[in-house]
């Protein structure tokens, strides 16, 4: 115990080593597992080393607040299906601004409880060793730091919790007076803050927390469902900045390097998803609402406009695909709802023994999570060589004889690439249209998640094969291997 208490700082100093290499081993899927066991040893470390320095900690609480907390955790890790891991994500984060916020809180009422007892008895303070009341202006500022951050964090991932998971409560809102609400909450906070960190004035506090929880809901709401993966991963890198504000509030290196690294690789993360979608971030977080805004399959404006596809069957597909020089599998979220990766491994394991040539294409946003679709391909088993990202990938797409899209539909939209006007104009897609022979599984002409119409189904070379991914998937293997269904 005392060896801890001695060597705190090397505790500190091993596991934010271990983090990092946690980061550098996440960076793919070989090296992974190895990196989430360096994460788990350095957390270790953190709260032991943690619970030994605190002063004079009152165990039950923190004890029973870990049992609680491991207890949900254990039980939601068990439970939670890949589908909403998403807005689980985002759900957590909302956790960590509010942890924020009760510290920065706790925190300024126990400096202004020992304000209090100094203008009583000024001496029994001295004589404990405490020896000023005021918390230094660098304190306040962390604190202010802390507490707006984690504020915004709060609000903003609930409500992106909300959105993820289709509530009805977390309806994206638009209008001309989104952007001037936006901007009066932010500069009244920011002078609540600024009123609160020259004059100690504890109404300036409340009052700049409640504009912070407030300001994070309206920011976040205008921003359409296409652009959820750009603001969790944003919200991730913002919980990672108040959990850095509180590691200076409790003056905990570890906390303060552990939430730097989620800080700065959440905003790597999101520029990189915006690179992805080839938009700025900026546009994403004030540009107004992308996705979501359903242009329905039946045309804009309600009218029925009946455009004319071809589909076919599982059978013929697994005819086709037999005889195919290469095949190119684009997976999307259809895949990960029909949970299909194992039928699709095992598809493209027969078409490899058939002489055929398989790879997987992934964009960068498919499903509804950064690497969902990688990380379900990892989980069924396939080989990572046979996993090109979109930019190894999209020139081969000419060359290529079938294409087989597996439940994706927004990252194989040409529109992003024709039509100016639409919503989705710009961001790069998987370039399907362009191979010789298209096939789509999906079970009906519904539309993907940014709720618009897919020219690449109207395609004279692309064949329809509706039903649920893993039960035509299975078809398709069962027809190649000659078996019919
Ligand atoms: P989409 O949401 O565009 O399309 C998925 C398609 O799968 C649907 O059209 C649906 O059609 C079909 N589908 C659903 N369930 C099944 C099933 N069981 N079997 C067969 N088909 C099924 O997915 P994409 O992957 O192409 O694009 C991802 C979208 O999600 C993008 O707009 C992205 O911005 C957004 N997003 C991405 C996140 C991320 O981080 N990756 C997070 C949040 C959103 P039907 O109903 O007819 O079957």
């Amino acid at each position: 115990m005392e060896f801890i208490r001695e060597n705190a700082n090397w505790l500190y100093l091993i596991g934010a080593i271990l983090f990092i290499l946690t980061l550098r081993g996440l960076s793919g899927p070989k090296t992974a597992i190895q990196g989430n066991r360096y994460g788990m040893i350095a957390m270790a470390i953190a709260v032991v080393t943690t619970f030994f320095v605190a002063n004079n900690p009152v165990i039950w609480m923190i004890v029973g607040a870990m049992v609680l907390g491991a207890i949900v955790g254990i039980a939601r890790a068990r439970t939670v299906p890949m589908t909403q891991m998403p807005e689980t994500v985002a759900l957590m984060h909302s956790l960590v601004g509010l942890a924020a916020v009760l510290i920065a809180i706790a925190a300024i009422l126990h400096n202004n409880q020992i304000e209090d007892l100094f203008k009583q008895n000024p001496q029994a303070l001295l004589a404990a060793g405490i020896e000023q009341a005021h918390m230094s202006k660098v304190h306040l500022f962390e604190l202010f730091v802390g507490c707006f951050v984690g504020a915004i964090t709060f609000t903003a991932s609930v409500f992106a919790y909300g959105k993820l998971a289709a509530k009805k409560w977390a309806k994206t809102i638009s209008g001309g007076w989104v952007k001037p609400v936006q901007a009066l909450l932010f500069i009244a906070m920011l002078a609540c803050g600024i009123i609160f960190f020259t004059t100690h004035n504890m109404q300036a506090f409340w009052a700049m927390t409640v504009l912070a929880l407030a300001f994070g809901w309206v920011w976040i709401a205008p921003v359409g469902g296409g652009d959820m993966p750009v603001v969790v991963s944003l919200l991730n890198s913002f919980s990672g900045w108040a959990a850095a504000g509180i590691g200076f509030t409790l003056e905990n290196n570890m906390l303060i390097v552990a939430g730097s690294l989620v800080g700065s690789s959440g905003a790597i993360l999101s520029y990189i998803m915006c690179k992805a979608m080839n938009r700025s971030i900026i546009n994403v977080l004030f540009g107004g609402a992308m996705g979501g805004s359903a242009v329905a399959a039946s045309g804009e404006k309600g009218e029925q406009v009946q455009r004319n596809y071809r589909s076919g069957s599982a059978d013929d597909a697994g005819f086709l695909m037999s005889n195919a020089d290469s095949v190119v599998i684009v997976p999307g979220y259809g895949m990960a709802q029909g949970r299909a990766q194992n039928a699709v491994k095992e598809l493209c394991e027969i078409l490899k023994e058939q002489g055929v040539t398989v790879r997987f294409a992934i964009h960068p946003v498919a499903g509804r999570m950064p690497g969902h679709m990688n990380v379900l391909l990892a989980e069924a088993d396939v080989a990572y060589e046979d996993i090109l990202e979109m930019d190894e990938i999209n020139s081969d797409f000419p060359a290529t004889d079938v294409v087989l899209v597996i439940g994706a539909n927004d990252v194989v939209n040409p529109a992003a690439k024709d039509d100016p006007g639409s919503p989705i104009y710009g961001m790069p897609i998987l370039e399907a249209h362009k191979a010789r022979t298209i096939m789509v599984i999906k079970r009906s002409m519904a539309t993907g998640y940014a709720g618009l119409d897919n020219d690449l189904f109207y395609n004279e070379k692309t064949m329809m094969i509706f039903g649920d991914a893993k039960k035509v998937v299975e078809d398709m293997t069962k027809a190649i291997n000659g078996g019919g269904h």
